[in-house]
């Protein structure tokens, strides 16, 4: 601890630093002890048990991950993979991305009739120079790498929400907020009628045994999306950034909002110059509304980061954004701080 002395010297040394970091290392934050994994969302509780399968043996941060991104895109009542809603044409288009502890990343987007769209991403980070790639051409990619070409028939439930959807076909690009605040008495706050989560996203970072972080975030987008829309999950730096000097971040909720402040990447900045995770989260938040403090009523985005050494910390826009944390002393769901 510094003394008083050594702390006003500090203080006076670092003041210019300190004016434009006001709310930096405020919180005490819990330390989770390693391996650790945190997910976005309660269904992410289930996500972090594929993990842990991996972690609790001492395995690798990064196949921890994709497999938690693999639980979430074949879970039938989650809210990504080939199940999912679809967009606007009736198409299930998928988008994900994976950085691993030495900075090398993959992400794919755009991508139809592939059922793990996460391991496309890892197979391009893994085998290829590239980093990112769309379309027909990554599902080329995939079929050529021996992923199975799926049909692209909708799930009933999917079935069902699109034909509802398209009775007034209403192009809403916001993450349907009226059912975070009104929940209906057979639903859960983050639920939608056709029973399915609101949100579209399953984001996950962990820190293994050797204290490497590695992240994946898989998503089918936001619902009834246009085609061709891309969201900030499979971009690096928006949807979910790794650095293993630092931390790793990944988001959930309305994509544009995101990339428009490389949501990840800033977070992932700040806590090196010192800020806790909750605080750096909370920054990120606050330049999201500040752009638009009106506009931010009627969307959700909500982060989540985690410290090398552990600390977890979270923040959205809307209440009701939650994460699940697991290691070897917690399996735990927990509700973030938020704006409003
Ligand atoms: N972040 C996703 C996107 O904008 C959607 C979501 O999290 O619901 O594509």
């Amino acid at each position: 601890m510094p003394n008083r002395r050594k702390f006003i010297q500090l203080s006076i040394a670092s003041l210019p630093l300190l004016a434009s970091c006001q709310t930096a290392n405020t919180n005490n934050t819990q330390i989770y002890k390693k391996p650790v994994v945190v997910s976005t969302w309660d269904s992410g509780i289930r996500a972090n048990a594929a993990a842990w399968k991996v972690l609790q043996q001492n395995g690798y941060a990064l196949d921890a991950v994709e497999e938690a991104s693999k639980y979430a895109e074949i879970e039938k009542s989650c809210c990504v993979g080939l199940a999912a809603n679809p967009d606007r044409d009736g198409k299930v288009t998928l988008d994900a991305s994976i950085m691993d502890d030495k900075g090398n990343c993959g992400g794919v987007a755009f991508l139809q009739h592939i059922q793990h769209p996460i391991s496309v991403a890892r197979k391009l980070m893994e085998t290829t120079p590239h980093v990112f790639m769309v379309g027909e051409g990554a599902e080329q990619f995939a079929l050529q790498n021996g992923f199975e070409k799926m049909s692209d028939q909708l799930s009933p439930e999917a079935q069902a929400s699109y034909k509802k959807w398209l009775e007034k076909s209403e192009y809403k690009p916001v993450i349907n907020i009226e059912n975070l605040t009104k929940p209906q008495s057979q639903t859960a706050p983050n639920v939608l009628e056709n029973g399915k989560p609101n949100h579209d996203t399953m984001g996950t970072i962990a820190l293994d045994a050797n204290g490497n972080l590695c992240g994946s975030c898989t998503t089918s987008g936001m619902a009834f999306k246009m085609r061709g829309r891309v969201g900030d999950s499979p971009i690096i730096g928006a949807g979910l950034f790794v650095d293993n000097e630092v931390g790793a971040a990944t988001s959930s909720g309305l994509g544009e909002e995101v990339i428009r402040i490389c949501g990840t990447h800033l977070i992932i900045e700040l806590m090196r110059q010192g800020w806790t995770p909750e605080n750096a989260c909370k920054e990120a938040i606050n330049r999201i509304v500040k752009r638009n403090p009106e506009k931010a009523k009627d969307f959700q985005v909500g982060f989540i980061a985690l410290s090398k050494k552990g600390e977890v910390g979270a923040f959205a826009v809307q209440k009701e954004f939650t994460y699940s944390i697991t290691n070897n002393e917690i399996n735990q769901v927990f509700e973030s701080k938020s704006y409003f």
